[in-house]
């Protein structure tokens, strides 16, 4: 008989969970609401609050709306945004993680705080997301996102760099890039650094290395935009190889090999419960 367990670690981190309580909550008396990107990385999800009347926008469907209500997700917006909604009348419900809004009055007071000395700011993140944005336009659009170590040719080591991090990237890219900086910045100039990663995801790295290592065989489910779910996945490929990446449960068409005794289930901060307890009722189904 094959056993199945879910990672009781996985799934929704406390800022997506308190971004979809919003839209609940708003769409108990309200027949929609609009919201400003994916509520979350996970389309199965998404449909599930599209069925009970959320409708997601892009920018350029805010700059056409008036007179209405728009839902901000967890991954915050820059400045910009919120200006258009003024302008166009529309009322904000926003649901920015407090960590990432913590994170954009921090970069936004560093900002003007080294005005004078044209400091560079610098980001670690992944350039166009959406978070990234957020922060970005905390500097008027001044700051310099760097994804990988080699970006770091773009910074000018004669002048003062403040160095942030998107709050979903690895510690261990960080530190490298840290260490890099601290490397070449020129004696005499001043080099600040920041570790805003969050800890709901950078804590889950070694729970779920663990996890997978237990288990004979793991599913990781998670929605394909996912960068914490990529990120998550790598792990549990290197602590097992024999883990599958799905997004939904009709993806597994079939038995395992009759060896696999012992089957894990976890996913990514933007993986609901249902989604894996789903996913553990398939495995079951096929290998009974
Ligand atoms: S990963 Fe952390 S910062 Fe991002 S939404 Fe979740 S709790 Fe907030």
């Amino acid at each position: 008989m094959i056993k199945v367990e879910i990672d009781k670690a996985s799934g929704f981190c406390f800022g997506v969970v308190n971004a979809i309580e919003s839209a609940e909550r708003e769409l108990r008396h309200a027949d929609s609401l609009y919201c400003l990107g994916d509520i979350v990385h996970n389309s199965l999800e998404v449909q599930r609050l599209q069925s009970m009347g959320l409708c997601t926008i892009d920018h350029m469907d805010l700059q056409n709306l008036r007179n209405t209500t728009v839902l901000l997700r967890a991954h915050g917006e820059p400045p910009s945004t919120y200006s258009l909604a003024n302008t166009n009348q529309i009322k904000i419900i926003d649901a920015t993680c407090p960590v990432v809004l913590r994170l954009q009055k921090r970069i936004h007071k560093c900002y003007r705080d080294s005005l004078s000395n044209r400091n560079q700011i610098v980001i670690y993140g992944k350039k166009g997301h959406a978070e990234v944005n957020g922060l970005v336009g905390q500097t008027e659009g001044n700051a310099i996102v760097i994804e990988k170590l080699e970006d770091i040719c773009k910074l000018d080591f004669s002048k003062n760099i403040d160095l942030f991090s998107q709050t979903t990237m690895p510690l261990e890219g960080f530190r490298d890039i840290e260490k890099a900086i601290k490397q070449q910045i020129l004696c005499g100039v001043q080099f600040r650094s920041y570790d805003t990663i969050c800890r709901q995801v950078a804590n889950r790295l070694p729970g779920i290395k663990k996890f997978a290592s237990e288990h004979d065989w793991i599913y990781f489910v998670a929605g394909e935009k996912s960068s914490n779910g990529k990120m998550l996945f790598k792990e549990c490929l290197k602590a097992n190889p024999n883990s599958v990446f799905i997004s939904s449960s009709r993806e597994i068409n079939s038995g395992l090999p009759s060896n696999i005794r012992n089957v894990g289930v976890c996913g990514a901060t933007s993986t609901p419960k249902w989604l894996m307890e789903e996913v553990a009722v398939r495995i079951l189904e096929l290998n009974d």
